[in-house]
């Protein structure tokens, strides 16, 4: 059945956060638990979040892009309320792209509602702040190139040699590349990296070590996905630089 007299509902494309329920938004919270449809990434979304909907659920990891859309659209036009749920921020590596560019041909509205991204729980979870001042004020974020390539122009070599803060999603499987591009890219053996695995939920876990033996460390720990890579100055304790932002000489109109 078709609602062809009432306005669509637009799907609306949630960011799940990194999977602490409690680090999803109001208004995806909101969007949830009013939807009839949820189409949800179970390899990383935490399911809590579905307890107690009303709405029918269908994990999509073991669907393929148009099965995904055939669950979606019928459910839009007939009036439904669809939510398709996504980890952290479908802004990174979300592949809601293709699903948007899909709504756009068959002419149905959406929306996207930010979440947190896992680069950001990690941060939380070291308790560092990524932007040091005086030593980086840029975070790159990106992924080693694995079956999914990377243009050459964005090499984690080439990225490594501007110095910024970095955190890298997708790589932890490849570790040992991992290193060998930063170290190519400029970074000293004994610079600080960090790895969060599963940042923000109860089996969280974090392994620190130098470039020189985290891939040692995170190959013990038997880490090998749903981790985050964090490196650069921002890691660097020796850091005594205060932010100017707060320095006494500083305007405070732009506090
Ligand atoms: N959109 C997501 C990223 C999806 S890609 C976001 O914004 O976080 C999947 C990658 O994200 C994983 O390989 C891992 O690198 C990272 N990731 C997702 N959840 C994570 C978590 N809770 N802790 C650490 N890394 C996580």
């Amino acid at each position: 059945m078709t609602a062809t007299n009432a306005v669509l509902s637009p799907i609306f494309f949630v960011g799940a956060g990194p999977g602490d329920p409690d680090l999803l938004t109001l208004k995806g919270r909101r969007l949830l638990d009013n939807a009839d449809l949820v189409v949800y990434a179970g390899s990383l979304v935490n399911p809590a979040l579905l307890n107690g909907i009303r709405a029918e659920c269908h994990d999509s990891a073991g669907l393929d892009l148009a099965a995904i859309m055939a669950l979606m659209i019928p459910a839009c036009r007939a009036g439904k309320k669809v939510v398709r749920l996504h980890t952290g921020d479908p802004a990174m590596y979300g592949a809601i792209r293709e699903q948007m560019q899909w709504l756009d041909r068959e002419n149905l509205p959406y929306e996207v509602v930010p979440g947190v991204s896992s680069a950001f729980a990690a941060a939380a979870s070291l308790r560092r702040e990524l932007t040091v001042p005086e030593q980086t004020q840029t975070v790159i974020l990106t992924r080693q190139a694995g079956r999914t390539p990377v243009p050459e122009r964005e090499a984690l070599s080439k990225l490594a040699a501007i110095g910024a803060s970095m955190c890298i999603f997708l790589s932890v499987g490849m570790m040992e590349e991992v290193v060998a591009d930063l170290l190519a890219g400029g970074y000293v053996p004994d610079t600080a990296v960090a790895v969060v695995e599963k940042a923000s939920w109860p089996d969280e876990r974090i392994v620190q070590g130098t470039l020189a033996d985290i891939a040692a460390r995170v190959q013990a720990a038997g880490i090998r996905k749903t981790a985050m890579i964090v490196v650069g100055p921002a890691l660097d304790d020796a850091s005594e630089a205060v932010s100017r932002l707060y320095a006494e000489d500083f305007s405070h109109g732009c506090r």
